[in-house]
Formats: C-alpha cells, sequence, structure tokens
C-alpha cells in the first residue's frame, strides 16, 4: 500500500477537532451512566487507512497513541511522525510480520497463539522495553474471526505470561458486530468474566470500537479502539 491511497478519510484538524470533542462527551457519558472515572478508559485512535496528515493533526491535538492494522502502511508512517508516539498493531499478525512489529511497535492486541508471542519474545530487541501484549478472545465464537477459544484462553496464558521482552496486560476482542446493546454487552461482560477468572492481575480490557464503546464502557473497558468516530468513514475496501 502506498501514501497516495491513504487519503479516503483524512480529515482537517478541525473535523477532528470537533469529533474529538463529541467523542470525548460520549466517553465522559458512559462513564458517568457506568459509575466509573473517565480517566480509567483510554481512547486508543484507530488510524489505518489515514494518511499522514490527517496523523499529524491528530498529533497537534495532543493524540499520542496510535492504533495500526497493516504493517507496511503503519511504518511507512512512523518514520514520518514524532518519535513521542505509542504504536499498537491491533490487526491479524502472521509469523512473518512478527519481526517488525516487535521492533517497532509498543503494544500488540492481536496475540492468539503461542507461535506468535514465542516469535514476538524472541524478536524483541535486548534494549527495548517490555513489548505489551493482549491475548486476543474469538468472543463471539464466529468461524471467520481470529482470537484464542475462551475455552483455550487458559492455557496460552499461562505458555506465554513469562516470557522474555513481553508483558501481557489483558484481553482484546472484536465481538459479533450488532446495533443492540444488549447483544454488545453480552460480548463484554463474558470477556471481563474470563479476564477476572483466568487472569485476574492483568489490568487491560481492549474492547469497545465507534459502535459500541457505551456497552464496553459498561461492561469494564478500559481501553477502547476508536477510528470512524474520530477519523470519519473509511474507504470501501478496507474494515
Ligand atoms: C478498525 C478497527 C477498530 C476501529 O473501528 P471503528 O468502528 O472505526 O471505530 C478497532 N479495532 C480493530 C481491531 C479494528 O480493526
Amino acid at each position: 500500500m502506498t501514501g497516495t491511497t491513504l487519503s479516503a478519510n483524512a480529515g482537517t484538524g478541525n473535523q477532528i477537532s470537533q469529533r474529538l470533542e463529541q467523542l470525548q462527551q460520549r466517553i465522559e457519558k458512559a462513564c458517568q451512566h457506568a459509575g466509573r472515572n473517565s480517566r480509567d478508559v483510554s481512547l486508543l485512535p484507530v488510524s489505518k487507512t489515514c494518511n499522514v496528515q490527517t496523523l499529524k493533526c491528530a498529533w497537534e491535538l495532543g493524540l499520542r497513541q496510535f492504533g495500526e492494522n497493516y504493517l507496511q502502511e503503519a511504518l511507512a508512517k512512523m518514520t514520518q511522525l514524532p518519535d513521542d508516539i505509542g504504536w499498537h498493531f491491533i490487526g491479524p499478525l502472521q509469523s512473518n510480520k512478527t519481526q517488525a512489529a516487535a521492533q517497532h511497535f509498543d503494544w500488540v492486541h492481536s496475540v492468539d497463539r503461542e507461535k506468535i508471542a514465542r516469535r514476538l519474545s524472541a524478536q524483541r530487541p535486548a534494549t527495548a522495553q517490555a513489548l505489551n501484549i493482549c491475548l486476543q478472545v474469538n468472543i463471539s465464537g464466529e468461524a471467520s474471526k481470529a482470537g484464542v477459544a475462551p475455552d483455550h484462553l487458559a492455557a496460552l496464558y499461562s505458555a506465554v505470561r513469562d516470557l522474555p521482552g513481553l508483558s501481557v496486560k489483558g484481553l482484546m476482542c472484536l465481538p459479533l458486530a450488532s446495533s443492540d446493546p444488549k447483544i454488545q454487552q453480552q460480548s463484554f461482560r463474558a470477556m471481563r468474566e474470563l479476564r477476572d477468572n483466568v487472569m485476574p492481575d492483568a489490568p487491560v480490557l481492549s474492547m469497545g470500537m465507534s459502535a459500541d464503546l457505551e456497552a464496553a464502557i459498561a461492561e469494564g473497558s478500559t481501553l477502547i479502539r476508536i477510528g470512524t468516530a474520530l477519523f470519519g468513514p473509511r474507504a470501501q475496501n478496507h474494515t
């Protein structure tokens, strides 16, 4: 993918600033509703398909963390942006991509196999801080989705929790898309229960996107990954 294709959802600084304000109000309201402090919910802007200009606008608004799904696209952007940014890899990760992820990212949210965790561990530069990882759970049990099955989470966690160079922070999910808040909330509640049962000391629940952040916050999300509500709709060929 080249830089020239990455303009589908470019927004002006003004647009992003307005969307950010609206988003912060949504988060605040959801936290109030849930009896939570909004300081306990981190916003991860998801900048896949956004061009460098758009990320610079977001950076100027004070955003310092970005989530990316496509490795080559992310690496190309990183070289053109300030180095005070925390980069989160949130897309599917194949074995041949682990080296670049281990070298250039601060977080990987999409670890769902021991093999991938072992490679990230071995490939994390010794001089770097531990790579923060989340274990991705296929919470809705969809055949097409990545993620470890809930029943296999405990085994995966015990296989990866002590690997050098990694710090297992929590769980991530991409649940079945539904516009029904009750159905959204069921998946998020199941995630929270899994975390509490399997890895109670892990602080992070990476769950909730533009369409379901309220349900996620109600069930204890500590990190919401937001693309559309901040950067606008993406081109059709990007999900
Ligand atoms: C694209 C994406 C998001 C953001 O989705 P929006 O609905 O645009 O907020 C969050 N998480 C993952 C893993 C994604 O791929």
